[in-house]
């Protein structure tokens, strides 16, 4: 299809204004129409769902559930269960948490993830559970023979693996990861917080049994994220109301479907405000998002790259990549360049470790680095004024 105009679309985000958003890594800007979701939930029809039965609480359980299946509907999970959490970090402890693990089982995840897909597998340690990590080449691309051998050991019950770098932009072959994982009988676990806002996913070609991501990263609002798993072969890991059939003195039934794992009032408002964004998503179509980002992504490394003192860390392969790119200033501090480009240039990145410490001491950066992040709404102009702005600083230094 035709490339849809960034132009156009960010007159859905006011929030814009007089600012160079590119940390949309961290978290991105909510449209209009998801906005006025939320407004419209508090104005009109606030209420618990799935409890009593006023109308209120039959507008907002219709809305809130509907919101699941687009959420469903979007990510080619219609065939799972499709849970809301507050973000990628509580879906994957849920995960962790949720699977009765015995003492010798192995995880193994890789040095790309991000400090949530690593420290819920360390804790099982506790449980004698034992974690592998996988490395990466020079190129980034992630070790698939280290990956293979691993398995070929025997006794790995899951694979936790990032769909794409929130560091690098590199994405991972999650498709032949996931052969591999089926040959040796593993659960394979996406942590798709990256690649979910950039290109098109769908659970169904992967072939994970587990896939999270933020709510926030899509155009939703904040306390919103994902947990998508083919079965509910999970254990749930909060209990209380609203995720039982029945309780009796000695025993409950749990709830069918997503209930069963949102215990408690739910974000009500915020999960109806996320199918509002992933319908926007859709409108605009993932495949031209991909596309259009690509376009700016290799813009913005080219012209990194030309900068005399700037060192790049982003993916060098178009086929491979979602727009997040990492970058450092000889002599000067990733923190440093972050508040200049801020105070001068209103360009708003994301500098430090970005959560991901074991990666910073395999790339050997210990201050981390600049990270600049990209969205739909992000224009061809942005790239070339933030280009411009690493310039005048690299030649001040
Ligand atoms: N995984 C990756 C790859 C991420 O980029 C992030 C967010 N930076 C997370 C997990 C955690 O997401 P959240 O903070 O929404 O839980």
């Amino acid at each position: 299809g035709k490339e849809f105009s960034a132009e156009e679309i960010r007159r859905d985000f006011p929030i814009l204004g007089d600012i160079i958003y590119l940390d949309n890594a961290a978290t991105s800007f909510s449209p209009e129409p998801v906005v006025e979701a939320l407004v419209e939930f508090e104005h009109r029809y606030r209420a618990n769902v799935g409890r009593g039965i006023h109308r209120l609480t039959q507008i907002a359980t219709q809305r809130y559930w509907h919101a699941h299946e687009k959420v469903a509907r979007f990510i080619g999970g219609e065939a799972g269960v499709t849970i809301f959490t507050k973000n990628t970090t509580e879906a994957i402890n849920m995960v962790a948490q949720g699977l009765s693990w015995k003492p010798g089982d192995r995880v193994v995840t890789t040095v790309l993830e991000h400090h949530s897909n690593l420290l819920p597998w360390r804790a099982l340690g506790k449980q004698g559970v034992s974690l592998d990590v996988i490395g990466i080449d020079a190129d980034y691309s992630l070790d698939l023979a280290a990956l293979e051998e691993t398995l070929e050991r025997g006794g790995v019950r899951l694979v936790a693996v990032t769909h794409a770098s929130n560091v690098l932009g590199v994405t991972t072959p999650v498709e032949e990861i996931a052969g591999m994982c089926q040959k040796h009988g593993a659960l394979l676990l996406v942590d798709a917080a990256q690649s979910l806002p950039h290109m098109p996913v769908d659970v169904s070609r992967l072939g994970c049994d587990f896939l999270c991501f933020s709510g926030h990263k899509v155009f939703g609002p904040t306390g919103t994220g994902v947990l998508w798993m083919r079965e509910a072969i999970l254990e749930p890991s909060v209990l209380g109301g609203g995720m039982v059939e029945s309780v009796t003195a000695e025993e409950f039934v749990p709830a069918e479907g997503y209930q069963r794992y949102e215990a408690g009032t739910p974000n009500v408002g915020g999960g109806i405000a996320l199918g509002v964004a992933v319908d926007y998503l859709s409108t605009i179509g993932m495949e031209r998002i991909h596309q259009y980002e690509e376009r700016l992504t290799a813009r913005l490394i080219e012209g990194l790259s030309r900068i005399e003192g700037v060192r790049v860390y982003a993916s060098r392969r178009a086929g491979s990549r979602i727009g997040v790119v990492s970058f450092t200033i000889d002599g000067l501090h990733p923190q440093e360049v972050a508040h200049l480009l801020d105070e001068e240039a209103d360009i708003l990145v994301r500098s430090g470790h970005h959560c991901c410490q074991p990666l910073m001491e395999h790339l050997g950066l210990p201050n981390g680095t600049v990270r600049a992040s990209l969205a739909a709404y992000t224009t061809e102009q942005e790239i070339d004024l933030l280009l411009a702005a690493v310039s005048e600083i690299s030649r001040g230094r």
